[in-house]
């Protein structure tokens, strides 16, 4: 439905309009017609030319046997001077009924003014019969022709002695037994045909039923998990692979992946509320005490206050650095890419960070091996190596050390930091990039930290389209390299 909106006589009217589905036409149909269309259609069409043909053959078979027939008859009365010896016609007469009988024709014979002398069929005899064929063999032009009603006519001429035409022999015999033979082979190809057509329509419908069901199955768990159902799953019994085994593999690989994704947007909403919370927490707390005690003593008061103030630093610091993350994550947002020397970014973060190393005398070594210039959104990259930086000086005890160096090859720039802190234990090497995520929860209370500068850094980093290698040892230090390409192949990431 599709709710449309007017306004009539000054009210509103909201007119629901029935939205048009495309019509459903199953894979199963498409198939099956495509089947006969392309299987059954041309095997009907090259049957009936075949047997077009060979209803052709037979025919003319039968008027070159009906045409020597008439010639073997006409030479016979010619050489017995039929026309004229009467003493001879009884006699040929009944060699012709007996061939006409045996072969199962009709013969006639006509005098050169086409009148019929001789009838076997006896029904003609004295008429006169301007036939085409006749005529054509008495102008001594023999000839065999198909009639419309399924009989064939042979007409020979009989040429007398002094070659001049004396009469014609005429031979009508019927086609039906051509038809009845080609009629029984149709019967036959055509029952063939239709078998084939069962037999196609019923593959048809199992190997359908094959490629459509997993289908139907899969449309069926797609809608569930479309419906908020995540933990839905294609189940994939094939040993084999095949397109569609691949689909629902696909399909419940995405299924996995929109569930990570589900629980951690969960994970970071539970975790953003529980960072909130615990300063919120603790503000109540300080500002509850004071005002449950009665004659509170003035530096007691600017002591709590000073305590609410940097719980409330605290939240303001999660929040901004929530709302960095939230602008790295709004990819149409693009960076603002520009030709910048790294050497002197670089430079600018040492000197920003180097007051807090002196506090916890930490010694900070920088070293450029080459001018690096590289296209960067400085601002948002400088916001992620001082994350790096300022870790090493937040993780590394009193005393330590951090080196920091930019370096560069023909296609990327390398900046590393390296302390002599207290590293992290093998197994949460993969986790501190992930929101929130801090290896000592109670440290970070101390060190100030929010667990999202390396989110920052790593969302930051990626935009760059380039990659992060952590190395680190516990109570030895960590060394952090991030790989920056000199150039953007495509700018707006
Ligand atoms: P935080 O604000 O807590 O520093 P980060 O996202 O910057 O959050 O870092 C995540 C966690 O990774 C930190 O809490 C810390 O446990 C660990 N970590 C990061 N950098 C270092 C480092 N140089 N040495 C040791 N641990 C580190």
């Amino acid at each position: 439905m599709n709710p449309s909106i007017s306004l009539q006589n000054g009210e509103l009217v909201t007119i629901l309009i029935e939205k048009k589905e495309a019509p459903f036409i199953s894979l199963r149909w498409v198939l099956l017609i495509t089947y006969v269309i392309v299987g059954i259609i041309p095997l009907l069409l090259m049957a009936n030319t075949i047997l077009h043909s060979i209803e052709e053959y037979f025919i003319e078979e039968r008027k070159k046997e009906l045409l020597s027939e008439a010639n073997v008859i006409a030479g016979q009365l010619a050489s017995y001077d039929f026309f004229v010896n009467e003493t001879n016609q009884e006699a040929l007469q009944e060699m012709i009924l007996t061939t006409s009988q045996d072969e199962d024709f009709r013969v006639l014979i006509l005098d050169s003014a086409a009148r019929v002398v001789y009838d076997t069929g006896y029904e003609e005899v004295g008429k006169t019969y301007l036939l085409p064929e006749v005529l054509e063999a008495l102008e001594n032009k023999d000839i065999a022709k198909e009639q419309r009603d399924g009989t064939v006519y042979a007409a020979a001429s009989i040429v007398g002695s002094g070659s001049q035409h004396d009469g014609v022999v005429l031979i009508a015999d019927s086609l039906q037994d051509v038809s009845d033979t080609v009629g029984n082979i149709a019967g036959k190809a055509y029952f063939l045909l239709a078998t084939l057509l069962v037999i196609v329509i019923i593959v048809m419908i199992v190997t359908s039923q094959l490629f459509t069901e997993p289908l139907k199955r899969m449309i069926q768990v797609i809608q569930k998990m479309a419906e908020g159902h995540l933990e839905q799953r294609i189940v994939v019994k094939n040993r084999t692979h095949n397109e569609i085994v691949d689909l629902a593999l696909s399909c419940n690989h995405m299924a996995d992946q929109l569930e990570k994704v589900e629980s951690s947007r969960q994970q970071f909403v539970s975790n953003v509320s529980h960072e909130l919370k615990t300063p919120l927490s603790s503000i109540k707390v300080l500002s509850e005490s004071i005002l449950l005690q009665e004659d509170v003593p003035k530096e007691m008061y600017v002591e709590f206050l000073h305590d609410i103030n940097s719980e409330i630093d605290r939240m303001s610091a999660i929040i901004n650095d929530l709302l960095t993350l939230v602008k790295l994550d709004q990819k149409e947002i693009p960076l603002n890419f520009a030709e910048s020397d790294l050497n002197h970014m670089m430079e600018g973060i040492i000197k920003r960070l180097t007051p807090l190393a002196d506090v916890k005398q930490i010694q900070m070594h920088y070293t450029k091996e080459k001018d690096v210039l590289a296209v960067v959104d400085e601002m948002k990259l400088t916001l992620a190596i001082s994350n790096l930086v300022d870790n090493a000086v937040k993780y590394t005890p009193e005393g330590g050390s951090v080196q920091v160096t930019l370096d560069a090859d023909h296609q990327n720039a390398f900046i590393t930091v390296t302390d002599t802190g207290i590293g992290i234990p093998e197994e949460e090497v993969n986790r501190i990039f992930e929101r929130f995520y801090r290896v000592d929860k109670t440290r970070d209370r101390e060190t100030g930290g929010t667990g999202l500068g390396l989110s920052i850094t790593y969302a930051t980093v990626m935009m760059h389209n380039g990659s992060i290698k952590v190395n680190s040892k516990e109570n030895e230090g960590t060394t952090m390299q991030v790989r920056i390409p000199l150039r953007q192949t495509h700018t707006a990431v």
